[in-house]
């Protein structure tokens, strides 16, 4: 896909999405400094203050009149911490873009682990919280189902969706579109790129200060997310084959049954008013005339989709002429 955006002019980029953290910033950014300084690589800091009402802010500004290396977007409310993460990826200028949480949970001395495995090749490298230290039942388990049902709907099989550091090249951040919650999952979506996609074991904390944003309910959008990504992944350009099909089948059940029934009448000759069967067919083949026109204003949208954003159907990774490659895209 041709990226809009010129190529990047940095090593790194660290991306933050922090919502009241002002107990953490501070110790975060001196953390991250540790880590970075010594890499010997060309890198910023992104931190992104998603309408913190504790204060965060002015830390994250006094910090930045110190720290060149330290960029501070804020938004004007709460927008969620995929909002965050995205405007993080719009600015970032690095080569390779890490995320991380700014509740210190994840250790910034994980970084140089997950620079390790992109350097052999991969476009996502994923943390994978071994030991994990958040409560048992309203986190751990549901987390695990979570895992396991993102992993066998997407067929990218990672055992931590959910663990915000993560690394990515810069090309995958640049072409993932982001929408509601749907953070969690880009590197199933970007799977559709066809990126390669790795795992690396990282530290985990329990949370010392300040409060977790989330509760048990977000198991459920996380459900309902991993239907729209599903359906994005195989279905988002060519809608009709899924509620084609669908509609099809009821079609045909409820065309069969009303072909029973006429027979009933016309040759038994007896009375099908009170029958539920009639019922039954009537619904079958109304349900599926309604998939069989959503199928085709689903191709309408698909196009408008594609078509308004110059959005192609297939990425390129390079293309080569005569032995010489004429472009090279990621
Ligand atoms: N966060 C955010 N906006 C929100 C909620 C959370 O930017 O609306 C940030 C938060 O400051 C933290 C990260 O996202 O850096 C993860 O949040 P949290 O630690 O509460 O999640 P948990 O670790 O409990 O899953
Ligand atoms: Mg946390």
């Amino acid at each position: 896909m041709a990226s809009s955006q010129s190529a990047p002019n940095l090593d790194l980029s660290v991306v933050i999405p922090i919502y009241n953290e002002v107990e953490n910033v501070a110790e975060l950014h001196a953390r991250l400094h540790a880590v970075l300084d010594d890499l010997g690589h060309s890198f910023e800091i992104i931190a992104v203050d998603d309408g913190s009402t504790d204060g965060t802010f002015a830390v994250l500004k006094e910090l930045a009149a110190e720290d060149p290396h330290l960029k501070v977007v804020r938004f004007r409310r709460n927008f969620g911490q995929t909002a965050g993460f995205a405007a993080g990826f719009d600015l970032a200028r690095g080569k390779t873009v890490i995320t991380i949480d700014a509740d210190l949970q994840n250790d910034p001395a994980d970084i140089p682990l997950l620079l390790d495995k992109m350097a052999e090749g991969y476009d996502v490298v994923s943390g994978w919280r071994l030991h994990r230290q958040d409560p048992l039942i309203s986190r751990k388990v549901p987390s695990m189902i979570a895992n396991r049902l993102i992993s066998w709907v997407t067929g990218v099989y990672l055992h931590d969706y959910g663990c915000s550091l993560k690394a990515y090249d810069w090309y995958v951040v640049k072409n993932v579109h982001l929408y509601g919650e749907l953070h969690r999952f880009i590197p199933a979506l970007a799977s559709w790129m066809g990126v390669r996609v790795a795992e690396v074991p990282v530290r985990h904390y329990p949370r010392q200060r300040g409060q977790s944003k989330y509760g048990i309910s977000r198991t459920i959008r996380v459900i309902l997310d991993l239907l729209t990504v599903r359906f994005l992944l195989s279905y988002s350009a060519r809608p009709m084959q899924l509620f084609g099909s669908l509609g099809l089948a009821a079609f045909a059940c409820g065309f069969a049954i009303a072909a029973y029934l006429t027979m009933v009448k016309l040759v038994l000759k007896q009375s099908i008013g009170a029958r539920p069967l009639l019922l039954l067919a009537i619904l079958l083949i109304m349900v599926g005339i309604q998939l069989l026109t959503m199928g085709l204003l689903g191709e309408l949208v698909v196009r408008t989709y594609h078509e308004t954003q110059n959005k192609p159907i297939y990425v390129v990774r390079e293309i080569i002429q005569g032995g010489e490659q004429l472009r090279k895209e990621g």
